[in-house]
């Protein structure tokens, strides 16, 4: 069975590209006979809000868009994540990391541009993380790429992309997880992080097809690292093209006047906009 989705986060109000990638999923469900879910994506309490959800299935179904329910609401299954975190912290593959943003960018210096993407920390002696623990600091739990490439023991992970990455990857792909550094698992206070979070909500929701935009391309990397690690199936990937405006940057959040619900209020209909956009 064929099963995709699409994960939008409640931090704002649906543009024109998340109406494509919507789109595009819901289309490929519906050439395949297959099913279309849709994923809230609130882990974030602090920016996500009730209104964007609401405005989302206000949204979608304004653009014809009709879903499988229950619709996922990740806050509602915080167990499940930390589940995954506690299976890969008795692995010995994550470790809590209590230095800031500020502090690794000092602890890089000069290195180039992108190397704290590349950044590879460890855990700290047990005395001390004792006495940080203890004094309250906050840290986060980051993937430790060292133990993951040994407990890989160098077996390549793969994933098939059907779409295209930004720079034209296509086919079968030879995942590489170091490129994004020692990535962030969970935080003290939000208790899980977007990588982990998709990952486990990916399997548990049976998805197949992961559909989704080019930006997210460069995530399928450590979000396949993963699965390996958690011994989670791999959906087959097509990421598309990210819709562009007259001025040739890729719509985002922060485009107000390009919001569905905009377009709407200025008489566009959906019927207009799926057109433009090459479907029916
Ligand atoms: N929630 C993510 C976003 O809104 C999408 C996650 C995904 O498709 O993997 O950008």
């Amino acid at each position: 069975m064929f099963i995709t989705r699409f994960a939008p986060s409640p931090t704002g109000y649906l543009h024109r590209g998340h109406a494509f990638s919507a789109l595009t999923a819901h289309e490929a469900a519906r050439a395949a006979g297959g099913r279309f879910v849709l994923r809230i994506e609130d882990i974030d309490a602090t920016r996500s809000r009730p209104e964007f959800e609401t405005a989302i299935y206000e949204d979608l179904g304004w653009l014809g868009l009709a879903w499988d329910v229950p619709v996922r609401r990740q806050s509602e299954h915080l167990d499940d994540y930390h589940a995954s975190l506690a299976a890969l912290a008795t692995s010995g593959l994550i470790y809590r990391c209590f230095r800031t943003r500020k502090d690794i960018a000092e602890d890089i210096g000069r290195a180039p541009h992108g190397a704290m993407d590349a950044w590879r920390g460890a855990a700290l002696p047990a005395e001390e993380e004792a006495q940080r623990l203890a004094a309250g600091e906050p840290y986060a739990w980051r993937l430790s790429l060292d133990a993951a490439e040994t407990a890989l023991g160098g077996r390549p992970l793969t994933f098939r992309e059907e779409g295209h990455g930004p720079n034209g990857e296509h086919g079968l792909i030879t995942a590489d997880p170091a490129l994004g550094g020692d990535v962030v698992l969970a935080r003290k206070d939000v208790g899980v992080a977007y990588h982990l979070a998709v990952v486990v909500d990916d399997a548990l929701q049976g998805v197949t097809h992961v559909i989704r935009g080019q930006d997210l391309f460069e995530a399928t990397h450590v979000q396949r690292l993963l699965q390996a690690l958690l011994d989670l199936p791999t959906p087959i990937y097509r990421h598309h093209r990210l819709l562009t405006g007259a001025d040739g940057k890729r719509f985002a959040k922060r485009d107000k006047a390009q919001t569905l619900r905009d377009l709407r209020a200025h008489g566009v209909t959906p019927e207009a906009l799926r057109r433009e956009m090459g479907f029916d």
